[in-house]
Parts: C-alpha cells; structure tokens; sequence
C-alpha cells in the first residue's frame, strides 16, 4: 500500500509534497531571522511538508503578549523574510498564521488601552483587565487588518496564509454565546455571531491569491460554547468564502480540560477533525494535536477523511519526525516542560528531549572532524541526551548504566500515573543510539582504569532520594519515592488498597507526582510540606494541575506547614501550622528531595589526565530539573 503521509496534496495553487505538516508554536525567537531560518530548515529537511509558523498579530492590539509579533510593523520585516528565505533555500513550504488575540490580549492593555472583543467580558486569567466591546469602527478596522496582512505575506514571500479562528481568539470569541452577547449585524443568533468569521476570510481572500487555511476549533471544550452544528456550519461558510483548507484545532486557553499534555491519549481528538471533514467534503482538512510521530500520522490518514496532519511538538523534539515510517524519532514526552510553559511567559521555546531546538546555530548538527571515544556514565535524560547527541555528531560512544534499565530519573517518571510517553522518549533514544553503533551497557559501574581509557568522559550519574532522620517505629512501612514508584506500575488497575493510608513527605513535583500514582494503591492519602508554598509549586503551570486534580478529587489531604514528629503504633503525630494533629498511617513515602550520586571517582580520572565533565543532578539535585539537565549534557560534550 502506499504510505499516505507520502502522497502529495493539492492547498489552493500549492502542491505540498507531505501530508505530515509542522504546525503552528510560538517560538520567542521570531526577531532573530537567521536563528528562526536554522531552525525551520532543519526541519523542512526533516520532512515537514509544509511549515506553519506561530501566531503573528495582524495589528497591535491583537498581541496576546507584548512579546509577539505585530505583523503590521515593519521592525518585523527582515528577520522575518530572511526566515523565509530560508525555508524556500531548504526546498520547503511556509505559511504565515495571522491572529488577532482580542480579549486574550495581554499586549498593550491596562485601563486606557484596553484588549478589544465582541462583548466586554474578561477572561478567567485577565487579572482586571476589562476589554472594550468593539464599534463598528473597530470591526472594520481589524477586517481590514487580517487583509493587509495577507498582502504583507505575500510581499515577504510567504507561500501561504492560515487565519487563526480557534483557540479563544477574536475570531473565535465572535462565535460564541459565551463571549459573544451583542444583538446587533454581528451578533445575537449563531448565524450572525459566525459573520464576523466570514467577512475577515471574505477580506483576506480579496486581498490575495495565496492559498488560504483557516484554524477553527473542532470543540471549543467550554461549557455552553458553539454547538459541533455550528462548528461544522462555519467550515462550510468559510469554504464557500475562499478557505481552500480547514485546519482543526480544540480547546480554548481557558478550557479547563487538558488537550495536549502526556495525560491525553494519543489520537484522542481525531474524531472531532474527522467530523469537520466530514461536513465540507472536497476542501482539504487538517488534523491536529496528540498525533505524536509518523506512524500515527498513517494511521489517522487511513482511518479518517483528513487530508493531512499538522504536528508541532514533535517536530521540537525531532526534527527529522516526518522523516518515514522506519525512521525512529525520538518522542516527545508531552512534558510541556521547554515548549509551551516558556511560552506562556514569553520566553524562547526549546526541548527537554532536544536542547538543541531553538540553538541549531549554537549546537549545528555537523559531523565532528576528529571523532572521539566517549564514555558517558549514567542513562538519565542528561546521559542519554547527551549519548545521542555525540553519537548523531560522529563520536564513538560507550554509555554505562549501573541499573538493569536505562532511564534514570525520566524511567521513574514514566512509572507516575499517565506518565507511560516518558518510556517512549527512553525508549527512542536508546534504539536511536544502537542504530548509530554505540555501545549501551547496564548492569555496570565502570572504574577509573576502565574509563581512562576514552579520550572523555561524562558523569551523568544523577541523583538518589534524600533520606531524613525520621522517628518512626516498626508499625508502618517506609519508602523513598522511587522504591514507591518502582512498587506501582503505571497502570494501576487491579493493585488493591495495599499500602493503606498513605502520608507522604515532601510538596514538590515528586511528591504530588508519587500521591496521584498511589492514590489506586491507598485507602487515604495525606500529603505534608513544610512552608507555605504550594504543592507542586514550580513546576510546569499547564500539567501540574492532572495530578493535583487527580489528589483533590480523591479527597486528599494536602497540609501546608506541616511535619512529621514521630510515628507510633499507626498514628503519625503531625505538627501542622503550629498545632498538634494526629493522623493513621500505614505506609509512610519521603519524596523530599534529592542529592547528588556520584559513581565515580573524580580525583582518580583527573589524576589520570582523562578530561572529564560532571552534569545533570549529579552536579546539582538542588531542584530537579530534566530540561537543565540534558541541556546542559548536550553542551558538556561539544565543549569536552
Ligand atoms: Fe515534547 Fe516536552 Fe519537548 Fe515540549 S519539551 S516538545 S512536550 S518533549
């Protein structure tokens, strides 16, 4: 059969070689042209069949942040034709994504310049900030801007043009009862609420020739939002005003059901693209989200109307992902950690899995003129990023493992409820690296007269849970968080009320993490912190909340300013915020951070002039941090 990611596709008057697209993401670094073009390019000689770029504003006040792109100012200009440039040397194909953020606008704001939006209502995270309902004028004006930036695309060479009608966007805000309560041309019942939509796509397709896709949202995930009639009803209209594609995207950014995180099954929103397919047959759609690598990509063409698949997060973490069936990518682990949650503060995206996302010029991926023998001790992230990377660049590379299993730290993770993506991205890079020849051993701690013989070495050893004194007598059970996640495996069915009531010492990420996965294996569970921040806090704001959800809805105890005194005979004695409590317990688990485990010895391989780096939480368990981590594995070895 042929493969149906390979058969080229008809987009208006383009022919796009794939079906396996790069969709839309905010990178923060659309100011620096060539940065921008090394990283497109990569990725258009990975495969993609066409690129889409991030959301940029098509005037001033529709930024969502400050920081994004205000396509109508020309300061933009350069870097971002030299991006194009880039991509066309490259042989690809690159669309510009408009957008007009309206009440999502955090741009220029504040009480005298507020966000515009069809009805003055704030959004759940606007922290005051109260849109203007827009006149008349003020619709004209953004129809009309959407217009001129379509013909500012094809003035800076764009070969295409996707209006962004999706996600909590103006356009979109336009088509809901929710945000939506004018009575007047442009609001009131579905059909004038959809009207806004089609007069900004009737203006662009006026204005240019290029071919032209809207992004609409499949399902809006808001309670009381536009119908899936209504949906399907705009796909029509929009294909009738000129949409020669349909890209289907879902949820809002205020949409309390998660969407893309590891926690959402591979696939899961291919039904609603394939229902928008379903009602404009003949005009191409693209599917999106949680399509996670070639294979998949297949396997939603083939079972599905969809014309092609955009994947993003992929791309970040591979960008040889569109490559080909037989190829390995290495996975995305859907951990947001580099990606989304450095966007959201306006920061340059990059990747746990792949520091060099966003640094193609910083870290190129040339082969190396005088290849290496590398050793690398330790399989965590750090290790096995870092193993990849030399072995990619050309370096002979031996990674020791002292487990039966390689992993380290991200293996732990992939034993934490819904966490199972994190093995794959272990599981990529190790097949990865075999292909390349490297030489993969577990069950080893190599000694200094064995690694004084590579020409480098690189100490990835990561880190081992701390042990508190705790006074705790025999009537319960005690473990460190990863004999705990070692104990529960990631799917807990069937597992029983075996560790009774839990209470678990420690508020950070591990510990919640732990809690939720637990939470099959316990009859109660309590969770303590000392101080008052709160739990989990620090880490990544768009997945924290699945697993503290997960806590709070099996009525969880979580006690800030909290510790352990002692435990006697079942009853754990707690001082929380300086009062005295007692709770049962029958299994005690400390995830109260880590320290630093150094298998080797430093003094001895400096002593025996082998050149050595230390990296990851071996250099530092202050916080455990997996993005820090391999980035800095990555950079260890090009400077070794
Ligand atoms: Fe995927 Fe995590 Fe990389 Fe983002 S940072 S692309 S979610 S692996």
């Amino acid at each position: 059969d042929p493969d149906p990611v390979a058969v080229p596709w008809q987009f208006g008057s383009l022919r796009v070689p794939s079906r396996l697209l790069m969709g839309s993401m905010h990178t923060g670094f659309e100011r620096e042209g060539a940065r921008l073009g090394a990283f497109y390019r990569e990725r258009v000689e990975g495969g993609a069949g066409l690129i889409i770029t991030g959301g940029y504003a098509v005037e001033s006040r529709g930024r969502s942040v400050a920081d994004d792109i205000d396509f109508s100012s020309p300061e933009v200009d350069e870097p971002l034709a030299e991006s194009v440039r880039c991509v066309h040397e490259a042989g690809g194909l690159i669309a510009v994504q408009l957008f007009h953020a309206g009440r999502y606008s955090r741009g220029p704001g504040g009480p005298t310049d507020p966000p515009i939006a069809p009805t003055a209502l704030p959004w759940r995270s606007a922290r005051g900030v109260m849109p203007r309902e827009m006149n008349a004028e003020d619709i004209a004006a953004v129809i009309e801007a959407f217009a001129a930036a379509a013909r500012h695309a094809e003035r800076l060479g764009y070969d295409a043009v996707e209006i962004s009608a999706s996600e909590g966007y103006l356009i979109n805000e336009f088509c809901s009862p929710l945000t939506n309560r004018r009575d007047d041309e442009w609001g009131g019942d579905p059909a004038r609420r959809l009207r806004f939509a089609c007069e900004v796509l009737a203006a662009v397709r006026a204005a240019t020739r290029l071919p032209l896709s809207v992004r609409i949202s499949g399902d809006d995930l808001m309670p009381g939002s536009t119908t899936p009639e209504q949906v399907d009803e705009l796909a029509r209209l929009l294909v009738e005003e000129g949409a020669d594609a349909i890209s289907v995207g879902v949820g809002w950014h205020e949409s309390t059901t998660p969407t893309v995180q590891y926690s959402v099954p591979h696939g899961a929103w291919l039904g609603v693209d394939d229902r928008v397919a379903t009602a404009v047959p003949g005009t191409a759609v693209i599917g999106s989200n949680r399509v996670l690598n070639y294979r998949e990509a297949q396997l939603a063409l083939d079972s599905s109307s969809l014309t092609a698949i955009a994947i993003a997060r992929p791309f970040l973490a591979d960008p040889h992902v569109a490559r080909g069936p037989q190829f390995t990518a290495i996975a995305c682990i859907g951990c947001d950690e580099a990606c989304i949650d450095r966007s959201l503060f306006g920061k340059p995206i990059s990747c746990l899995v792949n520091p060099r996302a966003g640094f193609e010029t910083q870290l190129p991926a040339g082969r190396v003129a005088v290849p290496k023998r590398l050793a690398v001790v330790g399989s965590g992230p750090a290790g096995l990023c870092a193993a990849f990377d030399a072995a990619s660049r050309g370096h002979q590379v031996t990674l020791f493992e002292r487990s039966d299993e390689f992993g380290g730290q991200l293996r732990l993770a992939s034993l934490v409820h819904a966490k199972q993506d994190y093995g794959d991205g272990i599981s990529s890079w190790v097949a990865r690296l075999r292909h390349m020849g490297a030489t993969l051993l577990t069950g080893i701690e190599p000694g200094t007269e064995q690694l004084a013989d590579f020409d480098a070495v690189l100490v990835a050893t990561g880190v081992q849970a701390r042990e508190p004194e705790l006074d705790v007598d025999g009537s319960v059970r005690v473990l460190d968080y990863a004999s705990a996640l070692e104990l529960a495996p990631a799917d807990p069915r069937g597992q029983g009320a075996d560790l009774g009531r839990v209470l678990i010492i420690g508020g950070g990420g591990v510990a919640v993490d732990v809690g939720a996965t637990l939470l099959a294996r316990s009859s109660s569970m309590t969770l303590i912190r000392r101080g008052t921040k709160h739990f989990a806090a620090g880490t990544s704001p768009t997945t924290r909340w699945i697993p503290l959800g997960d806590l709070h809805a099996a009525n969880a105890q979580l006690l800030q300013e909290a510790t352990l005194i002692r435990v006697r005979d079942h009853l754990a004695y707690l001082e929380v915020a300086g009062q005295a409590r007692r709770i049962e317990v029958d299994t005690v688990v400390v995830a109260a951070g880590s320290t630093p485990l150094v298998g080797v010895d430093l003094d001895a391989l400096a002593r025996a002039g082998v050149p050595f780096r230390v990296v990851g939480g071996a250099r530092n368990a202050d916080r455990l941090d997996a993005v820090r981590s391999t980035s800095e594995g990555v950079r260890a070895v090009r400077e070794l």
